[in-house]
């Protein structure tokens, strides 16, 4: 299956999109976190966004949709793959509608994740990362590790994420609302949408998301 999943930051994409691709399996490809990777390595990409993320902002189209482009071309994402933060607005939705054109392929669902916004705000600025894999997460509050600072799935270092400091998440959002939110419409034109509440646990939230799947899929 060929699957974007959309929804607020903070809205539990990764958590879910991690969990979904490993019961579907299919790659899992989140453009913020190869991002992040090309950041953390040091490459050229990263050196050009990474003050983008800083801040807060989107990559601009060229850069992101040839290394999304170049990601869903590698072998594992031949017969499916479930998208994370990609598209983000409507020019990446209509180049992403071309490129599987081109191929003969096209999009079997979007799943629109929803999360009231003041949840948003709150689970963003306590969430903690794992530096090895960004779908361990954490949070100050409602979910503590056993350790402080270490995560309990693979014992990687707990940080937070730059861009999930508050002014800057209330940046995201706006960003989300302007850009992003448009492409939910797009895809809904097309029949592909299928919106899950998410202010649930993670278990419930991926138990609907596979349902709604299902359902499309009958
Ligand atoms: P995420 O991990 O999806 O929240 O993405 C983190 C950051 O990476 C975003 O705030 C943007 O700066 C950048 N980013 C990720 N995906 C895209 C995209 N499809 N288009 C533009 N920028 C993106």
């Amino acid at each position: 299956m060929r699957i974007v999943l959309v929804g607020p930051p903070g809205a539990g994409k990764g958590t879910q999109a991690a969990l979904l691709a490993e019961r579907l399996s299919i790659p899992h490809i989140s453009t913020g976190d190869l991002f992040r990777a090309n950041i953390r390595q040091g490459t050229d990409l990263g050196r050009q966004v990474e003050s983008i993320l800083r801040e807060g902002g989107l990559v601009p189209d060229e850069i992101t949709l040839a290394m999304a482009v170049e990601r869903m071309a590698l072998p594992d994402a031949e017969n499916g793959f479930l998208l994370d933060g990609f598209p983000r607005n409507i020019a990446q939705a209509k180049a992403l509608d071309d490129v599987l054109g081109e191929a003969g392929q096209r999009l079997d669902a979007v799943l629109d994740l929803e999360v009231p916004e003041d949840e948003v705000v709150k689970r963003i600025a306590g969430r903690r990362t794992c530096r090895n894999d960004s779908s361990h997460t954490f949070h100050v509050a409602y979910k503590q590790p056993r350790r402080e600072g270490v995560c309990d799935v693979c014992g990687g270092e707990l940080y937070q994420r730059e861009d999930d400091r508050e002014e800057t998440v209330r940046h995201r959002l706006a960003v989300y609302h302007e850009e992003t939110e448009p492409i939910i419409d797009y895809f809904r034109e097309q029949g592909l949408v299928a919106t899950i509440p998410a202010l649930a646990p993670v278990d419930e939230v991926t138990g609907r998301a596979l349902a709604a799947l299902s359902e499309r899929a009958a």
